[in-house]
């Protein structure tokens, strides 16, 4: 028996969801504070679903909208101490970390190396269901690591033994690929590589979703890589 009760207390249950469903498909805009400084919030470019089921909407959009947020929010107020250091781009400040004033270097490497990090991965995702690489960088792959699936085998490893929060890379390093490991924010730029794809095995990344399993998370991810734009990217700096 439905009382009235139970009746505004499903339509006030209903009304709620249909008002929360739409924020997790529009794009939010930065917010005041990110819009101060020299550096920006870059938009997502895609819908905070567009990578479901694999990543799902609510990661994305507390990933994109608070966690790189607040990398670029920390980042303006260390680059303040620096006047100048703002006029460069990230990627050349991170790939130059000593000439940075020793005292904000941490926190340039910290939360630029976030913000660059996060920029990049962002770029190079989307839904592309069993993917594999292609074009030059699809070759390249092959020349370095013998095929595709041997490649995958060592980067989800890499990504699996991540002790604590941080990055597995694929960089082009010394004209030849490689797969490495990053720390925290550690941008693969300052020890003189041009990372290609990106994979963020923090915890923020996938916890919502897949918790403590990991390796789930790694599975998923090679559905949601865009490797048309890797081999843009692989095209432009090889
Ligand atoms: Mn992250």
């Amino acid at each position: 028996m439905i009382t009235r009760r139970t009746a505004i207390k499903n339509i006030v249950l209903t009304t709620g969801a249909v008002a929360l469903a739409p924020t997790l498909h529009a794009q939010a805009p930065a917010t005041p504070a990110e819009s101060e400084g020299v550096f920006k919030l870059p938009p997502l470019g895609y819908d905070y679903d567009a990578l479901e089921p694999f990543i799902d909407a609510e990661t994305m959009k507390i990933h994109h909208d608070k966690h790189h947020a607040a990398y670029v929010a920390k980042l303006n107020q260390a680059i303040s101490k620096a006047p100048g250091l703002e006029k460069k781009p990230i990627e050349e400040i991170l790939a130059n970390l000593d000439s940075v004033p020793e005292e904000i270097r941490k926190d340039i490497r910290n939360q630029g190396g976030g913000h660059a990090n996060h920029s990049l991965f962002w770029q190079i995702l989307k839904k592309n269901e069993d993917g594999k690489p292609v074009g030059e960088l699809g070759k390249e792959i092959t020349k370095a690591f013998g095929s595709f699936d041997d490649f995958w085998k060592i980067f989800a490893e890499t990504g699996t033994k991540v002790f604590g929060s941080g990055w597995a890379w694929l960089v082009w390093k010394d004209k030849k690929l490689v797969v490495e490991p990053s720390a925290n924010q550690d941008s693969p730029l300052s020890t003189g590589g041009q990372p290609l794809l990106g994979l963020d095995v923090w915890e923020h990344a996938y916890y919502l979703k897949y918790q403590n399993r990991r390796a789930d998370y790694i599975k998923a991810f090679s559905n949601v890589i865009n490797w048309t734009a890797i081999n843009d990217r692989f095209n432009k700096i090889a």
